[in-house]
Order: structure tokens, then sequence, then C-alpha cells
């Protein structure tokens, strides 16, 4: 039986339609079979980043509503032979639970990872989406907005599922967050509480590769390319330690403890 792995941040623009795509390729790159699932009705677009958008004819709501299969609807991503991709909903207001949840059950058994990827927000796809997932994989970027809306996310999550919870922090830009400029890695790991699953360089190889519908670790020896392999391969149980950039930890402690002040009164978790 395979794993779901539900990819959320509650806030938009951290990269979890970036982090779907290239972990979910990377992880094909370690011959899984792996299947990614657009869960945003609205505003999907890992179809583009995969290089499928002319493809996309029959989406996740033609199967739901019985109109064509699963497998009708999946379609294989290029270049990679165990890699696919199911679009988002289109033309459905609301999910059915029933039938949805069903539909999940069904497909874990044919594959060994599928990535949900999770529309900004709180909504009903991402409650649906923990509900079955085995682990929750949260995104976040070096910006307290963000930061404090992980946080939110991962207290949404503790309501809905026990699945495990891990953080992806994107979008470092080490020098800046040397000099304090950003949040640092320790206190992004205070405030979220999660399993921290790996660090990914701000890298323009990433919007490059997504403006050419192509995906970034296939191709690309690229620092943040070799993030989302180190993550592959964390996930599939290898021991990967962190590089020597990403593991020089710094507190700024007045900081901090202003950080600390701002999220003690939030419900869902403490300390
Ligand atoms: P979300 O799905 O959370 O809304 P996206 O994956 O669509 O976020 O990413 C938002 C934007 O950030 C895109 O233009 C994407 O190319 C860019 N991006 C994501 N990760 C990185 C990165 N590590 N370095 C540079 N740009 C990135
Ligand atoms: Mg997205």
């Amino acid at each position: 039986m395979g794993k779901i792995y539900a990819i959320a941040s509650g806030k938009g623009g951290t990269g979890k339609t970036t982090v779907t795509a290239n972990l979910g390729a990377a992880l094909a790159l370690q011959e899984k079979k792996v299947l990614l699932i657009d869960g945003d009705a609205g505003l999907g677009n890992l179809d583009l980043l995969l290089g499928l958008e002319p493809s996309v004819h029959l989406d996740f709501s033609h199967v739901l509503q019985h109109i064509c299969t699963a497998e009708e609807a999946i379609l294989s991503v290029p270049y990679f032979p165990t890699l696919f991709f199911l679009a988002a909903a289109g033309k459905l207001a609301d999910l059915p639970v029933f039938e949805t949840t069903e539909l999940l059950r069904q497909l874990r058994d044919q594959y060994d990872y599928i990535l949900l990827d999770c529309p900004a927000g709180l909504g009903d796809f991402y409650r649906l989406a923990i509900s079955q997932a085995d682990a929750l994989i949260c995104v976040t970027i070096p910006d307290i907005a963000a930061v404090q809306n992980g946080r939110r996310t991962l207290a949404e999550a503790a309501r809905y599922s026990s699945a495990e919870v891990y953080l992806i922090i994107n979008r470092v830009q080490f020098p800046a967050m040397h000099r304090g400029e950003m949040l640092d890695i320790e206190s992004i790991c205070q405030i979220i509480p999660a399993m921290l699953l790996g660090i990914i360089p701000e890298d323009s190889g990433c919007i490059r590769a997504a403006n050419q519908g192509e995906i970034l670790v296939l191709s690309d020896q690229s620092p943040a390319s070799q993030s989302f392999r180190r993550i592959a391969r964390r996930l599939l149980g290898e021991k990967i330690g962190f590089p020597r950039q990403e593991a020089q930890i710094q507190v700024k402690r007045g900081f901090f403890s202003r950080l600390k002040d701002l999220f003690r009164n939030e419900t869902g978790f403490h300390g």
C-alpha cells in the first residue's frame, strides 16, 4: 500500500507546486511509482510545471462523477516512466467527501507515493487531504507571514488527523539569513513544530524550469535540484545529512524572543 503526502502551507506562493513536481520527480528517479494530484481546483498549475497542460482533457472531477475511469484521466509525465499526474477538479464546486476518499483509497493501492498539491488556505481539499494523508509536508519560506500560516496549517491538521508532520523551508537566501535579514532556520523550526525534511535555496532555475514546462530535477544540477533529490532520499528512509551551509543554524536572540511572544497566545501548540 502506497503512502499519501499532503503538500500544504496555508499561504500561496511558498512553493507547494514546485515541491510537488520536483519531489515527485525525484522519487520517480529512485524508481518509485508516483502519482501527483493537483488539489487546486481554482488556480491549479501543476500541469503547466509538468509540461502537460495541452494534454489535460479529463480531470479529478470527471473521475468523481464517473464520466471516465481514473486510468483514463491520469496522464504519464514525459521522460519519467513511473511518474503520473491527475489534473485538478475544474468543474466541481464542492468535493464529494465519500467519493474522493474512496478514490484516494483505490489509488493508494496502485502507487508507491501519492503527492497531493493542496491549494492555499485551509479549505475543503486541505481537510480531506490531511484526513487521508500519512504525512503532511508543510512548505514555508523564511517570511514571518508564511511561517505563521505554516504553524496554523499544522494546528488545523492536528484537529483532523494524526498524520506525521514534516517541514520544508524553501527559497532560502543563506547570505541574507546570516545577516539576520530573514528568519533563521532554528527560529522557523521552533515556530513550526515539525521534522525538518529539507532546506531549498532560492534558485532561479526553479522559475526558468517552470516557464519552460520542464522539471528541474530531471536535467539540472542546480542547488535546488540537489536539495529536492536529498529530500526524496530522506523520505525513502536514507540518512542524508544537511550540507554545511544548510546546517549552519544561527539564532538571533532578541529576534527570536520577540517571535516567541508573537506566537505564545496562538491555539494549537505550546512552546
Ligand atoms: P505555491 O504552489 O505555493 O503557490 P509555487 O510552487 O507556484 O508556489 O511557487 C511560486 C513561485 O515561486 C513560482 O514562480 C516558482 O517558480 C517560484 N519558486 C518556488 N521555489 C523557488 C525557489 N527555491 N527558488 C526560486 N523560485 C522559486
Ligand atoms: Mg500551487
